[in-house]
């Protein structure tokens, strides 16, 4: 096989020869460089993105051994043979081998015949281990899942906050975190824990251009509007639907197969055959739509997922890039629909207030919904803003999510905030959303009487909307933190510092209106 283009530097000659790869991907030749010549480094890219040659290149470039730390031992195994498969001198040491197994792994360590060793952290850690590599050359520190430092993150590994003592140990010694999860705060808290003020942090490859983001608010039946979305858009065509409690996967599958589509579903409650049998259909034959929970998708990799549609609000950003990701891996056009309603704010906002968590954890958790929903509401491009919050930067709108395909309009929704404030107000805070929205349109009922509402001066006041334009607006004062819900009563609202401004007319409001049907595309499709 001809070579197309001369290796102009050691670390391309060893992408070509031994990985057997064209050319770096992204920004892996810079990081491969910076690595190779000793600088620390944290790596911040999505999964898939190419990480592993980021530390495999440079463990081979620099004379001794790369550690790699790794808390997925399956994993390991793979890398481990593949580099093997290409040549390297490759091994692990974790808890899955036997005594003698582990003991030629470390009399080849010791000898000097390894390029490359996988370790678990806490096998990393032991004593007898770090001094066997005080006597022998390393070449770099990889360390893998650097976010399992994160305390605040799902994937918390306890012996990740020790390997701070590598710096210490071994300060000579390059080190190279790496990491899919971004956001601002799991990456300082990586920086600090382990030590890595002087690293440069590379973040790259966060975009997916072929995943067109479409978010709206529910206004009518959500599952109508999927319906008509795959319909029109996807029809026999793969997609994954996301909804936020067993219940409503079952539901939603059920009636979206009474429709005449082949939909699963998909949730941790099921019996584990049924789950398996769904999910290899899914993977297997075309134009399946699972319907889930979140607990679908991870290690899933279908190329051909046009779709993935939201019927719930995800509880942050990640999860919501995460989920999407999932769609248009091979990258042809591929849809990212979600439609979120009211409940969903207030649902999430209970199940995080009821967690066992503590206040600091919890104000971190409803930081990440306020980022989720600023997402929704946003009237600018939405991969500007979604990549941002990762750390990447995008140079100009993105001409592929529906605020760029036809921009939201806005109005002025001052006088309405204020009157849904002030009604708010006058009911005593005691009432939910449904009740006050009755008493601002004027309905009469027994009940309305009797609590004396029919005789309170924001009674009818709001002829200017209608039922579904008051929920509306509730929506977004509440995602904009100008009300909130007593989620410890029966979902009253309560006014808050923010409205304060609003009601004494100092602050002007201006909201997105409402569409419903969001940038619908116009596609041409071959067959
Ligand atoms: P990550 O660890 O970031 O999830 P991997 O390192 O496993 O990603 O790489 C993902 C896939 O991309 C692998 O199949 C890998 O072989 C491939 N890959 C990585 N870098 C390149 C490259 N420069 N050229 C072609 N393929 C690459
Ligand atoms: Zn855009």
């Amino acid at each position: 096989m001809a070579m197309t283009e001369r290796p102009r530097t050691r670390a391309e000659a060893l992408l070509h020869t031994v990985f057997g790869y064209e050319r770096f991907r992204g920004e892996q030749a810079d990081i491969v460089e910076h690595v190779s010549t000793g600088g620390d480094a944290l790596v911040l890219m999505p999964t898939g993105g190419g990480k592993s040659l980021c530390y495999q290149i440079p463990a081979l470039l620099r004379e001794g051994v790369g550690v790699v730390v790794s808390p997925l031992i399956a994993l390991m195994q793979d890398q481990v043979a593949a580099l093997r498969q290409n040549g390297v001198r490759a091994a692990f040491l974790n808890s899955s081998l036997s005594a003698e197994a582990s003991r030629e792994v470390e009399s080849q360590l010791m000898a000097g015949e390894l390029d490359l060793l996988y370790v678990a952290p806490e096998r990393l850690l032991m004593p007898r281990t770090l001094e066997q590599l005080a006597g022998i050359r390393v070449a770099l520190f990889a360390i893998d899942e650097a976010h399992c430092v994160s305390q605040w993150g799902h994937d918390f590994r306890p012996e990740y906050i020790r390997l701070s003592m590598l710096h210490e140990r071994f300060p000579e010694i390059p080190r190279i975190a790496l990491t899919a999860t971004a956001d601002e705060a799991t990456r300082e808290e990586i920086v600090e824990r382990l030590g890595l003020d002087a690293a440069r942090v590379f973040v790259s490859g966060f975009d997916r251009p072929n995943i067109r983001y479409r978010i709206s608010e529910e206004s009518g039946d959500a599952r109508q509007r999927l319906l008509g979305f795959i319909r029109e858009e996807h029809a026999g065509e793969a997609g994954i639907v996301y909804c936020l409690s067993r219940k409503r996967v079952e539901a939603v599958a059920e009636w979206l197969c009474a429709k005449g589509l082949d939909a699963l579903p998909y949730h941790a409650g099921m019996p584990a055959e049924q789950r398996q049998a769904n999910q290899s259909r899914f993977l297997r034959e075309e134009g399946v739509i699972m319907v889930a929970t979140i607990a679908f998708g991870m290690g899933i990799d279908k190329p051909d997922v046009r779709f993935v549609a939201h019927l719930n609000l995800p509880r942050s950003l990640e999860a919501y890039y995460q989920e999407t990701g999932r769609a248009g891996r091979d990258g042809l056009p591929a849809d990212a629909w979600m439609s979120y309603g009211l409940q969903d704010v207030i649902t999430l906002r209970q199940m995080q207030a009821g967690s066992e968590a503590d206040e600091t954890r919890k104000r971190l958790e409803r930081h990440k919904l306020d980022a989720m929903l600023g997402l929704c509401e946003l009237t600018g491009c939405r991969r500007e803003a979604l990549l941002r919050y990762f750390g990447d930067v995008l140079e100009a709108p993105c001409g592929n999510c529906d605020n760029c395909l036809s921009p939201p309009e806005t109005w002025d929704a001052t006088v309405a905030a204020q009157k849904a404030l002030s009604c708010v107000h006058r009911t005593g805070q005691r009432f939910g959303v449904n009740h006050v929205v009755d008493v601002l349109l004027g309905r009469d009922s027994e009940r309305m009487r009797s609590l004396g509402h029919d005789r309170l001066s924001t009674y009818g006041i709001g002829s200017e909307l209608d039922t579904a334009g008051w929920r509306g607006l509730f929506r977004q004062l509440i995602a904009r933190g100008l009300l909130t819900v007593d989620l410890q009563g029966h979902g009253s609202l309560l006014l808050t510092e923010a409205s304060r401004p609003v009601l004494r007319g100092e602050q002007r409001l201006h909201l997105r209106v409402q569409r419903v049907t969001a940038a619908r595309r116009p596609r041409t499709r071959a067959t």
